[in-house]
């Protein structure tokens, strides 16, 4: 029996992995696939210890932090990185200024509650970011331990001015803890040259590796809370615990505390060799790498416009580069992320509790803005989605954005 053209059409299609663009896990490069599929090491070997002691380095050169920073990769998520960081920090009545931009910074609100702290709340409405000046009437009002904020908020695609906060704090004399899951190496950073004091991060997200590892950079600031600390924090959170390890496999030595997740520790090596590439100052590499993001995020701004999309973000200056947050247009709501995914590519529904049903989510991040047809891949899919939910949508003006 002969096959048609459309047989054949469909059968690639059904065939072709989905290409995953959520704001995390997201797409790999085959090196990190490589390394992240080697047969599991021992958290002894001279590879894994190679491996670990270079990751150390190579992490205060992507979070652009001071030789006396010190970095911390943990088996974990970006939830225990959240709490690692308020653990550590956080003695119960401390008083902490929480910026608010959506779902992770109601996350970081209960832990610090459940640390005991006092938490002060700065919030906006959902999609937008509160103002600097709001920030710093909420730090005069009394002494304040520390200032938290969500880099990105993935599930609005905010972004807060992290530089702006940081010096805002500075002025007061408070901490600046940075949640930067879903911006870590795709959205600017300077953490020395900013005196941010904490950065964190999770695996999965804008830093292109599989879940799985937590991520911290800490400075020696931040490290003396932690010796100052009244209520230590659990024995497998403490930055005491773990910092004699990170220091052992910086020194080229072979360290036990708690078993490390060590093939992920692999993949973080060339994952982050990958990002810093083959410039000769990390300056440089990162600035390219934000440049990448920011420059493929304004070509998919375009595109949706021409696809007759809106943002959730109230402004430019509010809105990531990391993924976009876009409103379902009149007449079609939630059976639109159902309709790209039977197009081959996944997309994420809402998650801001209030807004939850009035728009969707793309991530673009990482490996996927290095290889052009698959950022076209995914605004075609987007098109035809909209169109089989009954939109009239320039499907090739919307690709010609992206090219
Ligand atoms: C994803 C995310 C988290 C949580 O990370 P998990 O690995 O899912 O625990 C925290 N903060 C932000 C900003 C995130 O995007």
């Amino acid at each position: 029996m002969g096959r048609t053209k459309a047989d054949h059409a469909r059968e690639t299609k059904m065939s072709k992995t989905p290409l995953l663009m959520i704001p995390g896990p997201i797409e790999i490069s085959d090196r990190v696939r490589e390394a992240a599929s080697s047969p599991p090491p021992s958290h002894v070997s001279p590879a894994l210890i190679e491996a670990f002691g270079t990751s150390i380095e190579q992490m205060r050169r992507v979070w652009l932090a001071a030789a006396d920073s010190q970095p911390f990769a943990i088996a974990g998520s970006g939830t225990i990185a959240m709490d690692v960081a308020v653990a550590n920090l956080v003695d119960p009545g401390d008083r902490i200024v929480l910026v608010d931009t959506g779902y992770f910074s109601e996350r970081m609100r209960r832990m610090l509650e459940r640390r005991g702290a006092d938490v002060t709340v700065v919030a906006a409405a959902p999609g937008d970011a509160p103002s600097l000046e709001d920030v710093d009437t909420a730090l005069t009002a009394a002494p304040t331990h520390a200032l938290f904020a969500t880099h990105v908020d993935t599930s609005t695609g905010v972004r807060v001015d992290a530089r702006g906060l940081a010096e805002v704090a500075h002025a007061h004399d408070a901490l600046t803890v940075l949640d930067g899951v879903c911006a870590t190496a795709g959205e600017e950073l300077q953490m020395d040259g900013w005196g941010v004091d904490v950065y964190l991060t999770a695996s999965q997200k804008a830093i292109g590796l599989p879940a799985g590892l937590a991520l911290l950079v800490v400075t020696k600031r931040a490290m003396e809370i932690r010796h100052g600390l009244k209520n230590p924090p659990p024995l497998s959170l403490d930055w005491l615990e773990w910092r004699p390890v990170m220091q052992a496999y910086e020194e080229r030595r072979p360290a036990y505390f708690s078993t490390p997740a060590t093939t992920l520790i692999l993949a973080l090596h060339a994952g982050l060799d990958e990002i810093l590439g083959d410039a000769d100052d990390p300056a440089t590499a990162m600035t390219s790498r934000f440049d990448l993001h920011a420059r493929t995020a304004d070509a998919l701004r375009t595109a949706w416009g021409i696809l007759g999309l809106t943002l959730l973000p109230a402004r430019r200056d509010v809105t990531a580069n990391t993924l976009s947050a876009i409103s379902y247009p009149d007449g079609v709501g939630t059976e639109l992320v159902g309709a790209i995914r039977n197009e081959g590519v996944i997309v994420a529904p809402g998650l801001h509790p209030q807004l939850r049903d009035t728009y969707f989510r793309v991530g673009h991040m990482g490996d996927v803005l290095t290889r052009p047809a698959d950022v076209a891949r995914c605004v075609r899919a987007v098109g035809l989605g909209l169109r089989a939910c009954g939109q009239e949508v320039d499907i090739d003006a919307a690709l010609a954005a992206v090219e």
